[in-house]
C-alpha cells in the first residue's frame, strides 16, 4: 500500500471542502472496499477523509411518510431497523443476502452504493482494464467472463456492479441526498449509478467532492408482497450471478403496481419501467410474469461464458414475481 495522508472531518462542510479541494483526496467510511482497493494498488488516493463521526448514522421517518436512512448507517442497523423490517422488508432481505456478518457490521449505506465493480480484472493491476486506467483496454471480454453483464454493456467495459442492496432500493425508487462544493443536490437513483459507455471509470454521476449524506425511501413499501431472490456460485458471501428484486401490489389476485430491478447482470442495478408496465393491471399468474420477463431481457446479451446468465434471469424474474405474489421470503 502507498502512503497516504489522513485526516478526520468535522462536519460535512469540512468534509466537502477538504476533499473537494484536493484532487488527490477521498472520503472513508467503513472502509470494507476501499481498503482493498488501496492494499491491491487499485485505488491510490493521496488522502484519506474520515467521515465517521459526522452524525450521519440516523434512521428516521420523514413527514411525507418516508423514511431517511443516513449514510453512515451501517448495513446490519439498516438491516435489522424495526421501521426496515416492518414497512421495507425487500431491502432488509437485499441488505442480509450480502456479504458476511461482520462486513454488513461496518458497511455503510453510502459505502454500498459506492462499491467498485469485482470483475477480477480490475482488481489485477497486470492486465488492462479500462475501468481502472482508462483506455488500457478490457482484459474481460477476451478472458474469463462468467460473472459479467448481459445488459447495457459498452465495447470498452462489461462490468457488472456489485450491491445487492441498491437492487432493492432501485425497485423502491429510493432517492440519494448529497451535499457538494455547490450545496445539497437530490439524485433519483435510478439515475445515481451509470451504464460504463466510453467512460467506465465513472461508476456514478457523482462529482468530485459531492458527499452522500442519506438515502430516503418514499412510503410506498411493497412490505405485504416482496421478494429479492439472489442466485450465486455459494449460499452465501457470494455475489449475485443474478439477483432480482420483486415488489407488486395486488387487489382480486390483479397486479395494481409493480417494481422489477436486476442485480449482478449490468453496470448499474437494471430497472425497466416498460416490463413493469407489461404487469399492472394483469392477472399475477405465470404467463404475465414470463411475458415481462421476456420483455425486460429482449436485449440481453451474453460474452461467452456468461450466456447463460440470460435464461437464469428470465427463470430468476418469473420465480421471484411468483414469491412476491404469495408473498413468501426469497433466499
Ligand atoms: Fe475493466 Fe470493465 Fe473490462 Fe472488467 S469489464 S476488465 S472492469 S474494463
Amino acid at each position: 500500500m502507498r502512503d497516504f495522508n489522513y485526516a478526520r472531518a468535522r462536519d460535512v462542510e469540512d468534509a466537502v471542502r477538504s476533499v473537494a479541494s484536493d484532487q488527490q483526496a477521498a472520503f472513508v467510511a467503513g472502509g470494507t472496499n476501499l481498503i482493498d482497493l488501496m492494499k491491491e494498488g487499485v485505488a491510490r488516493p493521496g488522502r484519506l477523509v474520515d467521515i465517521n463521526r459526522l452524525g450521519l448514522a440516523d434512521i428516521r421517518e420523514l413527514p411525507d411518510g418516508g423514511l431517511r436512512i443516513g449514510a453512515l448507517a451501517t448495513n446490519a442497523a439498516t438491516a435489522y431497523h424495526p421501521l426496515v423490517e416492518r414497512r421495507y422488508p425487500l431491502l432488509s432481505r437485499a441488505i442480509l443476502a450480502g456479504a458476511s456478518a461482520q462486513l454488513r457490521n461496518m458497511a455503510t449505506t453510502g459505502g454500498n452504493l459506492l462499491q467498485r465493480t469485482r470483475c477480477y480484472y480490475f482488481y489485477d493491476t497486470a492486465l488492462p482494464c479500462n475501468k481502472r486506467t482508462p483506455g488500457s483496454g478490457c482484459a474481460a471480454k477476451s478472458g474469463y467472463n462468467r460473472i459479467h453483464a448481459i445488459l447495457g454493456a459498452s465495447e470498452s467495459c462489461i462490468a457488472v456492479h456489485p450491491s445487492d442492496m441498491c437492487v432493492a432500493l432501485a425497485a423502491l425508487a429510493a432517492v440519494v441526498q448529497v451535499s457538494g462544493p455547490d450545496g445539497p443536490r437530490t439524485i433519483p437513483f435510478a439515475g445515481f449509478h451509470r451504464l460504463p459507455g466510453d467512460t467506465p471509470e465513472l461508476d456514478t454521476v457523482l462529482r468530485h467532492g459531492e458527499l452522500i449524506t442519506a438515502v430516503d425511501l418514499p412510503p410506498r413499501g411493497f412490505a405485504e408482497h416482496c421478494a429479492y431472490l439472489k442466485i450465486r456460485d455459494r449460499h452465501s458471501y457470494a455475489f449475485a450471478l443474478v439477483s432480482v428484486a420483486a415488489a407488486l401490489e395486488l387487489a382480486d389476485g390483479v397486479i395494481r403496481e409493480a417494481r422489477l430491478a436486476l442485480g449482478g447482470v449490468a453496470h448499474r442495478q437494471w430497472r425497466d419501467e416498460s416490463a413493469e408496465a407489461l404487469l399492472r393491471g394483469q392477472p399475477a399468474n405465470v404467463d404475465t410474469f414470463n411475458r415481462a420477463a421476456e420483455a425486460l431481457l429482449r436485449g440481453a446479451r451474453g460474452c461467452g461464458d456468461n450466456d447463460f446468465k440470460i435464461e437464469l434471469a428470465r427463470r430468476a424474474i418469473v420465480r421471484a414475481l411468483q414469491t412476491a405474489t404469495s408473498a413468501e421470503e426469497a433466499a
